[in-house]
């Protein structure tokens, strides 16, 4: 490996109860045959790539999908042993596993603090249960709260939350209300999510039916400024744009896709990143389930990352962050010396407090982050 990091690993669990309406995600409902089918196609996958990571060290692993907290607590314990018997993982090992409210259970919750897993990530999304009805997604209030005080009773330190805002209906006082208590419950990370509605989705075709009404852009514009007053309030740090944490709990596996870390991806749907090259599994769940069982890879294609696009996605995901972008790195990288190469739009953007420039590191000030993206645009 040219980059000796220490890589991440990425597991997709493709399974979810119900599909929500604005969702785009490869997911699928399952069975208890599924389940057992498709822990036995990602061993097969981990069977034929383990061979390239002898001399690797992983120090994040992370369940994502999907519903990975639907799966039975013996399919996470058995995917675990087949993770930990074939590859290597560092001692400090962040292991991340995703779950939602409707699913979680103190048995489940003790089989994965057996397996290693330190980390959980809890789709809370919106504490009204009638906003989350209209994107469809079914949770109730009582399953979030359950699930936080199953958590809590145990002292598990790091959990994160993950919430939406731009929901059709949602209020100020829901995303209050949402933060509040996550806030009250000692989550150490939030992720934010603002509604996306994707074409060939169900909330797509409600809305151009008229049965769903999206929130303003004006709406949505002062919920993200309303988190950011919030969670500063709070003591937390917005460490990447739509990521905030008490100081000390950044997600490590989330930053590895913001600094240009390889990581490696299993599973249908899973993309990796490893030496220069992104790679992409087939999406068809049966496909992937045949591929696996036959030894053949499940890799459907295969991209190599120009230095023209490094460039770009190395000014993008570290001006989103809150280190901002390591000026000598990026002229020893890409032989560009970006304080000429942009002096012009560096002086305008510098007199008018959008970027500051400290220790070597270009950043977006603080209170702009809520026009990065023209921020961004300038300085490609
Ligand atoms: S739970 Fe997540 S992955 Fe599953 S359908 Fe809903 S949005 Fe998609």
């Amino acid at each position: 490996m040219v980059d000796n990091r220490p890589l991440g690993l990425y597991v997709h669990i493709p399974f979810c109860n119900k599909k929500c309406d604005y969702c785009d995600f490869v997911s699928f409902s399952m069975n208890e045959q599924s389940q057992a089918e498709y822990l036995t196609a990602l061993c097969n996958e981990i069977d034929l790539i383990k061979h390239n990571y002898d001399d690797v060290t992983f120090d994040t692993l992370y369940l994502g999908g999907g519903t990975p907290s639907i799966l039975l607590p013996d399919f996470i314990t058995k995917l675990t042993e087949k993770l930990y018997s074939s590859f290597h993982f560092a001692d400090y090992l962040e292991y991340t596993m995703e779950i939602n409210p409707m699913s979680f259970t103190r048995s489940k919750f003790l089989e994965y603090v057996k397996c290693g897993i330190n980390r959980l990530s809890v789709g809370v999304q919106c504490l009204n249960e009638s906003v989350l009805k209209k994107v469809g997604r079914i949770q109730t209030n009582k399953s979030v709260v359950d699930t936080f005080k199953l958590i809590n009773q145990s002292a598990f330190l790091n959990v994160s939350a993950d919430i939406m805002i731009g929901l059709p209906g949602q209020s100020s006082d829901d995303v209050k209300r949402t933060l509040t208590f996550l806030i009250d419950n000692d989550v150490k990370h939030i992720s934010i999510y603002t509604l996306q509605v994707e074409e060939g989705t169900k909330l797509h075709e409600n809305i151009k039916n008229h049965k769903v009404k999206p929130l303003s852009d004006k709406a949505q514009v002062k919920q993200y400024n309303q988190i950011y007053e919030t969670l500063s309030q709070a003591g937390f740090i917005r460490y990447e744009l739509s990521n905030y944490c008490v100081p000390g709990y950044e997600s490590y596996h989330n930053q590895k896709y913001w600094n240009d870390t390889q990581y490696l991806g299993i599973g249908v749907a899973a993309h990796s990143y490893i030496e220069g090259y992104r790679y992409n599994n087939v999406t068809d769940y049966s496909k992937y389930i045949s591929l696996c069982k036959e030894g053949k890879s499940p890799v459907a294609s295969k991209e190599y990352i120009t230095d023209k696009t490094r460039r770009t996605e190395r000014i993008m995901l570290s001006l989103r962050t809150i280190h901002g972008l390591n000026l000598e790195k990026f002229k020893a990288d890409f032989n560009e010396d970006l304080l000429r190469s942009k002096a012009e739009q560096i002086k305008q953007l510098t007199s008018l407090g959008m970027i500051v420039i400290e220790n070597g590191y270009l950043k977006i000030a603080k209170d702009k982050f809520n026009v990065s993206n023209s921020i961004i645009l300038e300085l490609i």
